[in-house]
């Protein structure tokens, strides 16, 4: 048997090592040719601060995770550790098992990088509660640290804290979104318990927005909740909306709703949008630019009388909870930049039928807002939308 020694020295000559100076002036001054640096050390290792621009696949997980940092096989990689051995290792795995053609580790390691005076990038860390909290968001690779990161950093607004509301806020918070605002200026009341679940019986009679932030906070104390006491309208609205990231629109009437588009086509904020009626629910994401706005699907309401949202409808308890978890799942994927959300597609649900339906949905080129660069529609405009509440008032 070898010892560990003799068997290192083996796969050193195994493989193409590379000096750091090399490592650093093709990463500087790369062209179309620069190396992917791959850290293998363990993620504690990686987040207590790595070469800037490299990607933390540990070497436990090399087979597993390597596919995801370097699809292409023909690129040049670089892979290091913080000595040097373990990046052999890794470089005979990644070269004679995976078939990488282009493969070096990286001589003397993060260490010797140090020390020849290169940058290192110290990422910020959670703390112990949040890496206990979001185990099992770090455990997928499509989020981990840099997208509960994100996610911390995230600024969403939640227009109502009812039925859609409810559900979307309290799995946002749990998700870990660091700031939720919450818009809604009723009470709880008794009849709202039957689906509005972020509200409780003991709260009948108090705001919604309080009664929110309360179980905001129980879930997960460190969300801050910015509460908005009030109606969302044209004098507020680009006040109150300005610094978010997603606007989840669980409004429940067309004035709002065509505000709301005209506002987030302005400052291209994009909405994650459901209704629900009876039994059927739909949703959509307006992303401002990328897909059609509200608008292009519907450029005028409809007449009065059909208007659904003007006065108080059935509605299944449980229906605005599939909705607005769906919404919050399109919230999550938009802040983390993952998946396909769903822009310029309508999803619509039958709950009787447990039948979902997706139409693909256009940008309309004559669109009245979103036909226009954002910087066109002016100040002036957001403060004379058309009066629509005179249209719900017409509807008796
Ligand atoms: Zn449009």
């Amino acid at each position: 048997m070898p010892s560990a020694a003799e068997l290192m020295r083996k796969v050193k000559e195994q493989v193409r090592q590379v000096d750091p100076t090399e490592v650093h002036d093709a990463v500087e001054n790369g062209n179309g040719n620069r190396p992917v640096l791959i850290d293998v050390r363990e993620q504690t290792e990686f987040e207590d601060g790595h070469i800037p621009g490299a990607a933390s696949v540990p070497r436990g997980f090399l087979e597993s995770r390597i596919e995801g940092s370097v699809p292409d096989r023909s690129q040049p990689v670089v892979l290091y550790c913080a000595s040097g051995n373990r990046s052999a290792y890794a470089a005979r795995t990644l070269s004679e098992e995976l078939g990488y053609e282009d493969v070096r580790s990286m001589t003397g390691g993060i260490t010797l990088w140090k020390d020849r005076g290169f940058d290192v990038e110290v990422p910020r860390a959670l703390t112990t509660e949040q890496r206990s909290r979001y185990s099992r968001h770090l455990l997928l690779p499509e989020i981990g640290i840099e997208g509960q990161l994100k996610l911390l950093d995230a600024k969403v607004l939640l227009l109502g804290a009812g039925g859609l509301g409810s559900p979307t806020a309290l799995y946002l918070a749990a998700a870990g979104v660091g700031t939720l605002g919450i818009v809604d200026d009723d009470e709880v009341d008794v009849s709202n318990l039957q689906r509005q679940v972020i509200h409780t019986t003991d709260r009948v009679g108090d705001s919604k927005v309080d009664s929110a932030e309360v179980s905001v906070h129980a879930i997960n104390p460190g969300v801050e909740v910015v509460k908005y006491e009030t109606r969302l309208d044209a004098s507020n609205i680009m006040e109150i909306i300005e610094g978010y990231d997603v606007i989840v629109d669980g409004v429940d009437n067309f004035p709002t709703r065509y505000l709301l588009n005209d506002a987030t086509v302005r400052l291209q904020i994009p909405v994650v949008s459901a209704s629900i009626l009876g039994f059927d629910g739909q949703i959509s994401v307006f992303k401002p630019y990328d897909g059609p706005c509200y608008r292009c699907l519907y450029p005028t309401p409809p007449p009065a009388e059909l208007a659904p949202s003007c006065g108080a409808n059935g509605v299944l308890g449980v229906l605005p909870g599939t909705m607005g978890l769906l919404q919050a799942t399109e919230v999550v994927k938009l802040v983390v930049s993952t998946g396909e959300p769903l822009i310029g597609r309508l999803l619509l649900y039958d709950a009787l039928a447990t039948s979902f339906t997706e139409l693909k949905v256009r940008r309309d080129p004559d669109c009245p807002i979103c036909s226009r660069d954002p910087g066109d529609i002016s100040a002036e405009e957001m403060g004379v939308f058309p009066d629509y509440e005179a249209f719900c008032a017409a509807a008796g």
